[in-house]
């Protein structure tokens, strides 16, 4: 997460009331615990929590239950040059948040607070730790320096080490319904029609809806989309509809691809599905392949998705003749 990108002021999100609620009590009554867990699905917004209650922490002169977002240390805290915060996550290519990071933070963490009274170490995701690198951060999480909070997020409860997860006072946060992330989205696209589709392609998961919506705009959703259609219903165009993906991130083309399948499974009934054990081949080919892309294998992009694309041509070629899929129209493919 880059921190200087986004606004002064760190609210939480808007389906995270309840959690912010319940930090926000343990703040006034002086039961935060100094090292906190937060667990919950992908792109919910963990971090962004992480973020708001850090700056709420290091923050002077909060107002209206939110950091200023105009003292000094709010200023330095956006900078990302404030002396009392650190943000860890895997740099550059790597994947995992190395020892080195974490015995770095540690020697801060125990270091007088230069700047405020407290000081705050967020890790995201925690299941990127190294084994040792988790193993460091125990010293710190059994003899807390005073005035230090640690804020850990993951997706995985169980890819955390249980000498971890022992430590810190868990916060689970649920996926929120579409009833609480449609406004929000709202805000972003201008259209609730727009809003419900981007969800539904991004499984429920609302920031990852922003980043499809920020990565092509409503436009570039529906020309994939009717690429897709187009493909199952039989037109040869895999090159030109790869050429569409080849703009997105390839997890999030993978993702999309894959939900394609899954909402398509969903629609049938089971006398269809005979023709359907190719599609869930399919769908266990594009875990695998988000799985490797997850895991920082760099394959090429559109020969990736283009081969992907025949795959579930020639899928759909098998399906039912009761499947109907509506036929791709001229103007999505200008
Ligand atoms: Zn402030």
């Amino acid at each position: 997460m880059n921190l200087s990108e986004l606004p002064a002021v760190s609210a939480p999100l808007p389906w995270q009331g309840a959690a912010w609620s319940r930090l926000q009590g343990q703040l006034e009554s002086g039961q935060l615990p100094h090292a906190l867990l937060l667990a919950g699905p992908a792109d919910i917004g963990k971090a962004r929590l992480a973020l708001a209650l850090a700056r709420l922490l290091l923050c002077h002169q909060p107002e209206a239950g939110h950091n200023c977002g105009h003292c000094p240390a709010c200023r330095y805290s956006q900078s990302g040059s404030h002396g009392d915060f650190r943000w860890l996550q895997p740099e550059g290519k790597s994947k995992v948040i190395k020892i080195e990071q974490v015995r770095d933070a540690i020697a801060f963490a125990f270091r007088t607070a230069g700047f405020g009274s407290r000081k705050v170490l967020v890790l995201e995701p925690a299941e990127a730790m190294t084994t040792s690198a988790a193993n460091a951060l125990l010293k710190c999480l059994e003899e807390p320096a005073g005035g230090t909070h640690i804020i850990l997020a993951c997706e995985r409860l169980q890819g955390v080490p249980a000498t971890v997860r022992s430590r810190c006072q868990l916060l689970k946060l649920a996926l929120p319904s579409a009833q609480q992330c449609l406004p929000w989205l709202n805000h972003l696209t201008g259209s609730g029609d727009t809003s419900a589709e981007l969800l539904r392609l991004a499984s429920g998961m609302p920031l990852r809806a922003e980043r499809l919506y920020r990565e092509s705009g409503s436009d570039g959703l529906q020309a994939r989309q009717a690429g897709l259609q187009a493909l199952a219903g039989g037109e040869p165009a895999v090159a030109a509809v790869a050429t569409l993906f080849g703009q997105l991130d390839p997890a999030l083309a993978l993702e999309e691809i894959a939900v394609f399948v899954q909402q398509y499974l969903r629609r049938q009934d089971a006398g269809s599905l005979r023709a359907g054990r190719d599609l869930f081949r399919l769908l266990d080919r594009l875990q695998a392949l988000r799985g490797a892309v997850a895991a920082g294998s760099n394959p090429n992009p559109q020969l990736m998705v283009e081969t992907v694309l025949i795959g579930l041509r020639d899928s759909f070629g098998k399906r039912g003749s009761n499947a109907t899929m509506p036929t791709w129209t001229r103007e999505t493919q200008s």
